[in-house]
């Protein structure tokens, strides 16, 4: 805020949580009464250091505790932050518990998505997870593998799916094409969330394969508190309504035909291919999934 105001951009320079003081970082994250507020309920002393730098007071903070509460503090001020500019922009009241609870439930998720990079390293680990060259469906079963393009040019996202069966020959493809931004992990969920609409109706065991790590967090329970959040709960819904719907994560290389849909997806949008007419591209990698 002080910096938008030196820049000549009229902004109000007191803080607008607390109306008493200038808005500055120190006084934002530290000395403001809400964050004041939000410290004690961390059983953090954070007043009693005297500086206005807020670098130095962070410092400080991390010689005074120990690394196990590091995180904490740390989280703390995101929690912070995260709230003053809900008020500021969205006039959002907050409360402390909530500021509190969410930056740690997003730790604790933050956690868990380090956790599934560990598990791509150690494939082994998880059957299923990070297959480096395709496996077809068993028979009566088929296989929706899914991945998204964004076409930040364009302002619009887009994903493709092709439904394998177990001699590996395409049952249907199809694209789609949505406007906006919308960060890669979002258009990733977005086209496992629509395979799983997709294959809602079928009786047959369908497995959903999509080269984006995160959207693993579809099979945990860890509570996400953001739009990513949201639609993740929808995938999760989805997946507990059917038990015969897997998912899987598998590698970029083994997600080729999927990947050259998505990125046609922008040319040709909202489009569905049956067994009588397989793009040629697509035609490429289903021979090269079934040679490897
Ligand atoms: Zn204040």
């Amino acid at each position: 805020m002080t910096q938008l105001f030196c820049r000549r951009v009229p902004v109000q320079k007191v803080c607008p949580v607390c109306g008493e003081e200038e808005e500055m970082i120190i006084h934002a994250l530290v000395f403001c009464r809400f964050a004041t507020a939000c410290w004690h309920k961390l059983h953090l002393a954070v007043v009693s250091f005297v500086t206005d730098d807020f670098k130095e007071w962070f410092s400080q903070m991390l010689n005074r505790y120990s690394k196990e509460r590091w995180c904490d503090v740390a989280m703390a001020c995101w929690g912070i932050w995260k709230a003053r500019n809900e008020l500021v922009w969205q006039q959002k009241q907050v409360q402390v518990d909530n500021v509190i609870k969410s930056a740690f439930s997003y730790f604790a998720q933050w956690k868990q998505t380090q956790s599934f990079e560990n598990i791509a390293l150690f494939p082994n680990e998880n059957v299923g997870d990070g297959v480096s060259s395709w496996v077809k469906p068993q028979v009566n079963e088929v296989k929706v593998s899914v991945d998204a393009a964004i076409f930040p040019e364009h302002n619009a996202c887009g994903l493709g799916a092709i439904a394998r069966d177990s001699e590996g020959m395409m049952v249907y493809a199809r694209t789609c094409r949505y406007w906006g931004r919308v960060a890669p992990e979002f258009a990733e969920t977005m086209a496992v969330k629509e395979a799983l609409s997709w294959s809602k109706t079928a009786a047959m065991k369908v497995t959903i394969e999509s080269d984006c790590l995160a959207v693993v967090q579809v099979r945990s329970k860890v509570p996400m508190v953001s739009s990513l959040g949201l639609l993740v709960e929808e995938c999760r819904q989805l997946l507990g309504m059917q038990n015969n719907k897997e998912l899987f994560f598998i590698k970029r290389s083994v997600n080729m035909g999927a990947h050259s849909l998505a990125r046609a997806s922008y040319s040709f949008p909202d489009r569905t291919f049956s067994r009588s007419y397989v793009p040629v591209e697509v035609a490429n990698c289903i021979v090269n999934d079934l040679a490897s």
